[in-house]
């Protein structure tokens, strides 16, 4: 039975750029207040980090496929491979819909100059990127280091175990009692076999052999393993957007709207949690700002 119908698009046209959870979640708002919404998403799929980050056995595709498909049935338009600052710029997008909504994420995994001479390495989401692209089909190293102790390393770690990995290590230079990723996280990877050490930061790498030195006390530790990979943070690529107002990471919003008006933000370059639950949060209280501001243009 079909349960979603496309309802009435009377109130205007809108754009979405970034078809994350928080874009997704903005666009049913919007077609649901009978907004007309467009998404444009520069990957050829939808999902943000749901499809491209987090691993296919934590967040099965089926589900998020079906969960997608609904929002199409309601009537909202994506726009797949559609890079805005490549394909379309923000100024045309302004031109053309009432208003336009951010939600393009943290969509870039940071490195750390200290590992220009180490080798092999690759950023924690490339990895997970890669590894989904190819549904687990990839070569896997025997042994990984991993640097880094929030979610996305222990995502790291858990795909390489279950990919066959088989020593996997993960340092972090948080100590334990302050330790960034989750406990069910931290557990799940721990139970898979994955070494956690805590409480270490590099100070050198080169080729495959890192050393670290303990945060507080005078040890000193070096670990060789076949891949590094560089888990240490995510951060925006926001140059496509030049005019609104940018800090670091984060776009300065009034409630979600930027200093040009017609112009809003919402997900992970919003300032808050960076979770899937506060990026839906965000989506669905931006849509809402943004049909308050045109109701009252
Ligand atoms: C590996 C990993 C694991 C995580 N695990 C969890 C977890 O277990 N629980 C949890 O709550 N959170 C988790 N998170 C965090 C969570 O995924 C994010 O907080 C959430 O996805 C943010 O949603 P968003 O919509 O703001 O951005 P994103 O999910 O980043 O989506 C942004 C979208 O915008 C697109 N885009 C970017 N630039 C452009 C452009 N110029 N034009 C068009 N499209 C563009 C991107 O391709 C992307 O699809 C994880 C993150 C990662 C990386």
């Amino acid at each position: 039975m079909k349960v979603y119908q496309p309802g009435r698009k009377d109130k205007g046209k809108i754009a979405i750029v970034g078809a994350g959870p928080a874009g997704l979640q903005a666009s049913v708002t919007l077609s649901n207040l009978g907004y007309d919404v467009t998404l444009f998403e520069k990957e050829s799929q939808p999902g943000g980090w749901l499809r491209h980050g987090i691993p296919e056995f934590r967040l099965p595709q089926s589900v998020l496929d079906g969960e997608i498909s609904r929002i199409v049935e309601m009537g909202v338009t994506l726009r797949c491979g559609c890079e805005v600052g490549k394909t379309m710029t923000l100024a045309q997008l302004k031109d053309d819909y009432r208003a336009v909504l951010l939600t393009v994420g943290l969509s870039k995994g940071a490195t750390l100059p200290l590992f220009n001479d180490a080798s092999p390495v690759e950023i924690a989401v490339d990895f997970l990127h890669r590894a989904r692209a190819h549904s687990g089909n990839i070569t896997v190293p025997q042994s990984a280091l991993i640097i880094g102790g929030g979610d996305v390393a222990m995502d790291v770690a858990s795909t390489l175990k279950v990919l066959g990995c088989e020593s996997v290590t993960c340092v972090a230079r948080e100590e334990l009692a302050e330790f960034p990723a989750s406990v069910k996280e931290f557990t799940t990877t721990q139970a898979l076999g994955v070494s956690i050490i805590d409480g270490f930061t590099p100070t050198a790498a080169v080729g495959n052999k890192v050393t670290f030195k303990h945060v507080r006390l005078p040890g000193e530790l070096t670990l060789t393993a076949e891949q590094i990979i560089l888990a240490v943070g995510q951060h925006a690529e926001l140059e496509a957007f030049a005019g609104i107002q940018v800090q670091r990471n984060t776009v300065e919003t009034q409630h979600y709207q930027t200093a040009d008006p017609a112009v809003f933000a919402a997900g992970d370059i919003v300032q808050g949690d960076k979770t899937v639950v506060y990026a839906v949060k965000t989506g669905k209280e931006a849509a809402q700002a943004i049909h308050h501001y045109l109701e009252e243009a």
